[in-house]
């Protein structure tokens, strides 16, 4: 699904990405940790664009990256983002947030837009809310609505920021519970979090990023239960 190789960035002088190698199956769900500045978004961002790189190759189901606006649009596509912050339309209800692509980008008539929308909202529990505005929903509500409005375009890849750092403790659960459905659903998945015990549970594989490399990337119980690298150790050493 995602073939990466010797993937480089720079923001300006600064070398962001250094030699970057990696590769995703299809339904493999993969956990990505590291510390803060280390270049977690970065990468993940490359994968739709958002960020462009300057050096190697970023291939997303079969379709080569390049500046090509039509390649750029095939590939986002077919990959979700799910951010810290949530990133809903404040002006827009909970429905209407998750209708305005399908729309739009779609072409989706505005009554079959509702529909899938409204059975998104529903796995994620929170079609009830669905005539709300963000500002009215916690912030838990608010992440499961970004995730269910990303759902609404049909990805074949999610990617998620750390979807739980700007939650409160009581509401993280909440988050972490639809991300582990999506993933007993076979979703392909990137995600950069520190919720370790997800990592444990749900990924096939997790990744240890510093200073723009990966150092380390292992199945949870071997990457848990015996860190090759000193940084990893260093690192688990902090945060468990
Ligand atoms: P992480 O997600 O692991 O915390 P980031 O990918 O956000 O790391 O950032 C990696 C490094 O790149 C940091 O040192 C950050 O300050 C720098 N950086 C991020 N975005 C930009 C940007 N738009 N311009 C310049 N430097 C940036
Ligand atoms: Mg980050």
């Amino acid at each position: 699904m995602i073939e990466i190789t010797r993937l480089n960035k720079w923001y300006g002088d600064f070398h962001v990405l250094r030699d970057i190698d990696l590769t995703v199956a299809k339904g493999e769900r993969i956990v990505i940790c590291g510390p803060s500045g280390s270049g977690k978004s970065t990468m993940i961002r490359c994968i739709n664009h958002l960020e462009e790189h300057q050096q190697g190759e970023i291939v997303v189901g079969g379709i080569p990256m390049t500046r090509d606006v039509k390649r750029i649009e095939q590939i986002r596509r077919r990959v979700g983002m799910v951010f810290q912050h949530f990133n809903l339309f404040p002006h827009l209800t909970v429905l209407e947030n998750c209708c305005l692509a399908q729309v739009w980008v779609q072409k989706k008539p505005r009554r079959e837009a509702e529909k899938i929308a409204m059975e998104y909202l529903e796995r994620v529990r929170i079609a009830n809310q669905a005539q709300k505005y963000p500002g009215q929903l916690s912030g838990g509500q608010q992440q499961r609505v970004a995730i269910a409005r990303s759902l609404c375009m049909h990805p074949e890849i999610m990617l998620f920021d750390e979807p739980t750092s700007a939650l409160d403790p009581e509401m993280i659960k909440e988050v972490l519970d639809v991300m582990v459905q999506l993933a007993s659903e076979g979703m392909t998945m990137l995600c950069v979090t520190h919720e370790m015990g997800f990592a444990k549970t749900v990924a096939d594989r997790v990744i240890f990023m510093d200073q723009g490399q990966i150092i380390e990337q292992n199945p949870p119980t071997e990457f848990f239960g015996n860190p090759r690298s000193a940084r990893t150790r260093e690192f688990l050493s902090q945060i468990l």
